[in-house]
């Protein structure tokens, strides 16, 4: 970066899970850093499910390049919220539970079987040691007592939940513990020459190295900075209840092949989602129609929730990639990096990808992934359409 008043080795824009976890591995590196964030209303980490599944449904979630990454993100999990403290897995309310995915129909049902022959071929034995295993009626109730017991159910080990807003602020207080500076205000990052200059609320703030982690609002500062590949908003919209009666800590996840899911988290509470909207300005609001629509969809599979209680709705931004890839590595300017694009993996792939980002700013060991999400790559081309959507 260029002249003015220096405030750190590093300065990272955007404080989500993704800016976060770079700022807290890069102290932890012995790197000087300040973090920057506008506060923006529609964080996708603070909306983010939650549900942390090496097993994508979309077609190009069987890409062996996405699920190499996805498995290495998912396995990094314990050992993280272990390195965090004591109380982290409690703060982060992470549990490994499980998933179950439904299927409504014949169609569904041959889905069903392909995902349970390709789950039991990529880890025979199962992630957590266990096979894939068929449910229906009786059975399917017992492990999910509100689902529709007319559905057949996949059981697949080795999912995990986690409250992704809660484990941000787990990281941010490691982070500042580490020595961070947290500054509030609104970046802007400009190009002169081969290097970049960033103002926070008009302010120079100087610094060796930029990350941008800017979410969903990263596309003008990826143009300015050469990488190729853009980002767009996919606003998802969704809903928090109240259901006491189900024992919610310990429910599988729920999934479905149209989308919509139903997770259980500590003290009764079940998030259900969730929508997928472009959002070309931002906004960031609730809609009647679209909770309508997550309300509908997860009843229609778990009809057992009609009397939960709405304890709240929530929206958030996912910063979407082009080819549905993360953009994590070097820009075209050797001062910036970028850590963005996690469209709705962010909660999964954001703690590990920061510390492949992390090693290589500092000129640390190229995690086996870090070609994977290259923010220079020639967009990654998916036979079946970009995973994770
Ligand atoms: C409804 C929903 C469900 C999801 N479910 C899951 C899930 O189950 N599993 C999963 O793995 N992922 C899930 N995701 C995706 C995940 O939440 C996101 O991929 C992830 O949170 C993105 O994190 P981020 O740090 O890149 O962006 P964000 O969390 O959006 O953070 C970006 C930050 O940058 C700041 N910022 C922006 N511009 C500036 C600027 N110019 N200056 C300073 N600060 C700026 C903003 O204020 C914001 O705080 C879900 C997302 C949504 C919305």
């Amino acid at each position: 970066m260029t002249a003015g008043r220096r405030v750190a080795d590093v300065v990272v824009l955007g404080a989500g899970i993704s800016g976060t976890s770079v700022a807290l591995r890069l102290a932890e590196r012995g790197v000087a850093v300040t973090l920057v964030d506008a506060g923006l209303p529609g964080r996708a980490t603070t909306a983010g499910a939650g549900i942390i599944s090496p097993f994508g449904l979309a077609p190009g979630d069987t890409d062996p390049r996405w699920t190499r990454l996805v498995d290495a993100a998912v396995a990094r999990y314990p050992g993280l919220l272990r390195d965090l403290g004591d109380d982290a897995t409690t703060r982060a309310d992470y549990a490994i539970v499980d998933e179950v995915v439904v299927a409504a129909d014949e169609e569904e049902r041959g889905a069903l079987a392909a995902l349970a022959a390709r789950a039991a071929e990529r880890d025979p034995g199962g992630a957590a040691g266990e096979a894939p295993v068929f449910l229906e009626g009786r059975e399917l109730r017992e492990r999910w007592p509100a689902v529709d017991p007319d559905l057949q159910g996949l059981l697949l080990a080795g999912t995990a939940r986690v409250d992704g807003h809660a484990l941000t602020a787990v990281l941010l207080d490691a982070a500042v513990r580490s020595g961070v500076e947290v500054v509030p205000g609104r970046a802007e990052l400009r190009r002169a020459g081969s290097r970049a200059i960033v103002e926070v609320d008009g302010a120079p703030v100087v610094a060796d190295t930029v990350v941008i982690a800017t979410g969903a609002w990263s596309a003008s500062m990826l143009t300015t900075v050469g990488v190729p590949t853009s980002v767009t908003a996919d606003r998802g919209q969704i809903v928090h209840l109240a259901a006491r009666w189900l024992p919610t800590e310990r429910l599988p996840v729920l999934k479905t092949f149209a989308g919509p899911y139903v997770i259980g988290f500590s003290g009764g509470r079940i998030v259900a989602g969730a929508t997928h909207e472009t959002s070309p300005d931002h906004d960031a609001e609730v809609r009647a129609g679209d909770q309508r629509t997550v309300l509908q969809d997860a009843l229609r599979v778990a009809p057992g929730l009609t009397t939960a209680r709405i304890v709240e709705t929530r929206v958030g931004l996912r910063p979407a990639s082009a080819d549905g890839f993360p953009l994590v590595g070097r820009s075209r300017l050797d001062d910036v990096f970028v850590a963005t694009g996690f469209g709705s993996w962010g909660l999964t792939l954001g703690p590990l990808l920061g510390e492949v980002l992390a090693d290589q700013v500092v000129g640390g060991p190229v995690h086996p992934v870090a070609d994977l999400v290259d923010p220079l790559r020639v967009p990654v081309a998916v036979p079946e359409g970009a995973p994770g959507e």
